[in-house]
């Protein structure tokens, strides 16, 4: 069987007649006709104006927001969305052009006239980078911590607790070392270290009261220039030095 051409099934797909012989294999021909249904909706979905009824005009702060971030200058200042620019573009769609329909008299919605401004379509843009930019920001300012060293603490002299230490960080960049020991043993008040490999650099992180306890690593220091974490047994003399007496101690590897 000889179907119709390729050009002739798009044409009537647009509403061009065919001719008598053309329609008279349509009538009988199941694959021309299935052809031209599927023409037909592409058509069709040409042609339809997309559905904007869900599109909301954000508000004023929203430009105000994108205003600044953007630095932009003050001629664009005002609101492309804000009612004076709404009024600006309501003639234009109060007067739609012989043969536009779908629209009744009068003002549109604010979606139509939204949709026919491009500087709208580019706020909205610019307001899903800044959107999707915070979110970025934001999970990474709540992301779980990341190891970056830990070490077995082990006991010294006459002492007995053992223990770990581990170094995280968080999304903003701080460290944090969480220190646990199994018992605490001083006679005084334990004080938490950070010790260069020759013991005579170090650094105090703060007092532990209990078994366990968190400080912060002070912003800067060089982890491998002070890998040992000790804890020491400080007695209550006023001296802020380190007692020599230590309770536990290990290096942190990562
Ligand atoms: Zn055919």
């Amino acid at each position: 069987m000889q179907h119709l051409d390729p050009e002739a099934l798009s044409l009537f797909a647009l509403d061009e007649p065919l001719d008598a012989e053309g329609t008279h294999h349509l009538r009988s021909c199941p694959e021309c006709t299935a052809e031209v249904a599927s023409l037909r909706r592409a058509v069709h979905a040409a042609r339809t104006a997309p559905d904007t009824g869900w599109l909301e005009a954000p508000g004023a702060n929203v430009w105000a927001g994108i205003h600044r971030s953007l630095g932009l200058g003050d001629a664009v200042a005002a609101d492309p969305l804000g009612p004076d620019s709404r009024a600006d573009t309501a003639p234009e769609a109060e007067a739609p052009g012989p043969g536009e329909s779908g629209q009744p008299a009068g003002k549109p919605p604010a979606s139509v006239t939204w949709l026919r401004r491009p500087v709208t379509w580019l706020a909205a843009a610019a307001a899903a980078v800044l959107i999707a930019a915070g979110v970025v920001v934001a999970v990474n300012r709540t992301a779980a911590p990341v190891t970056l060293a830990s070490a077995q603490l082990e006991p010294l002299d006459r002492f007995t607790a053992t223990g770990s230490a581990t170094v995280t960080e968080s999304g903003d960049g701080s460290r944090t070392i969480e220190v646990q020991l199994n018992k605490a043993e001083a006679r005084g008040y334990q004080e938490v270290w950070l010790i260069a490999p020759d013991l005579t650099r170090l650094v105090s992180l703060g007092i532990m009261n209990s078994a366990s306890g968190r400080f912060e690593v002070p912003a800067g220091l060089d982890l491998s220039s002070y890998p040992i974490v000790d804890v020491s047994d400080e007695p209550l003399d006023g001296n802020p030095a380190h007692s020599s007496i230590s309770i536990v101690r290990g290096t942190l590897t990562s």
